[in-house]
């Protein structure tokens, strides 16, 4: 991941102007570039390191505000209608930026560490973001294949040369920002509540406040702590997995199966609420497989979408919430 997101800085680091597609990228004339940033998707899990890249590379950047109706409302018009909410919102972020920037960034994940695939929207979301927001250039769109180091260096140099970048430097801004990110506090873990769950789903469900209708804060309010994935070593992760008939290939699910599991087996939670995208794959998936495996075992499935309403989940969350305290008591 880190070398992907080095690619994102390095796209900044000269004053150009370019015209850039799938299959081109030409240097048109030298001028003042912006390159813009939509803050969904994976922008929750990795901000500290792009924020870090980008200010060392001191380029002119331009991120998308938090998510909110507006942005919401944008991306559910530029999508596709069977897409899940992360791609809706991140389409809003998107629409948002696109008249604001010289350079739009759109992440094409095609293969995560340990030849881990990701979701396969993430392989066409460019092609989905540039039909949806009617932005056809000025988009950078190149395939990323993060688990193969010639490759990563491959699409480095091609748009480093293309760009007229100094790797040198973004070379020193990567580093800076491998550091501040390997610093930084990841994931969740209260300590201080009655209960505590682990919450399971993506990270933009769990930190897009806006998109959960600010879970964490209802959990909070009925004496029900937190804690994520990110605080799962991930060695016992893949304990975890080790047991299935197939070494699962999806980096999502085994995040959330492994963490979920361990937890749960080493008796460390009270429960499970997993905050899922409604038509998410991977999701349906791991959902089933982690309910087949805990057995009897407090798990609330919250379905997010763009019709759903706060009250239900208001209620759902107030039901889980008597249920622990039940347990507890018998
Ligand atoms: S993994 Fe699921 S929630 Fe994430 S982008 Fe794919 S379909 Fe959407």
């Amino acid at each position: 991941m880190f070398f992907f997101l080095y690619i994102i800085g390095l796209v900044g680091i000269k004053s150009i102007s370019t015209v850039l597609n799938a299959e081109n990228v030409r240097i048109k004339e030298a001028v003042s570039i912006k390159i813009g940033i939509p803050g969904g998707l994976l922008y929750h899990r990795y901000a500290t390191f792009i924020n870090t890249f980008i200010n060392e590379l001191d380029i002119e950047c331009i991120f998308s505000i938090e998510t909110n109706r507006e942005i919401l409302d944008m991306g559910v018009n530029s999508c596709v209608n069977e897409a899940c909410l992360p791609m809706k919102i991140f389409h809003g972020h998107a629409v948002f930026l696109k008249n604001q920037c010289d350079l739009l960034w759109i992440p094409r994940i095609m293969k995560c560490k340990n030849s881990e695939s990701i979701c396969p929207k993430f392989c066409g979301l460019p092609e989905m973001v540039m039909s949806g927001t009617k932005r056809k250039e000025g988009v950078i769109d190149y395939p990323l294949y993060m688990d193969r180091k010639r490759e990563v260096r491959h699409y480095l140099k091609k748009l480093s040369e293309n760009l007229g970048c100094n790797e040198n430097k973004a070379l020193r801004a990567f580093k800076k920002a491998v550091i501040s990110y390997g610093q930084a506090e990841k994931g969740i873990w209260d300590k201080e509540y009655p209960f505590i769950i682990f919450l399971a789903g993506h990270p933009y469900n769990i930190y897009d406040k806006f998109a959960n209708m600010n879970l964490i804060d209802k959990l909070h309010s009925y004496g029900i702590g937190v804690i994520t994935e990110e605080q799962v070593f991930d060695n016992n992760k893949e304990e975890e997995i080790k047991h299935l008939m197939k070494r699962p290939y999806w980096l999502f699910y085994k995040n959330n199966y492994g963490a979920g599991k361990y937890l749960v087996r080493n008796q460390k939670i009270n429960g499970i609420v997993y905050i899922s995208s409604f038509s998410c794959g991977i999701d349906s998936i791991t959902i089933e497989m982690l309910k087949n495996d805990i057995g009897d075992f407090p798990f609330l499935i919250l379905k997010i979408d763009e019709h759903t309403g706060e009250a239900g989940m208001n209620t759902r969350i107030e039901a889980f919430a008597d249920m622990l305290e039940r347990r507890r008591i018998h």
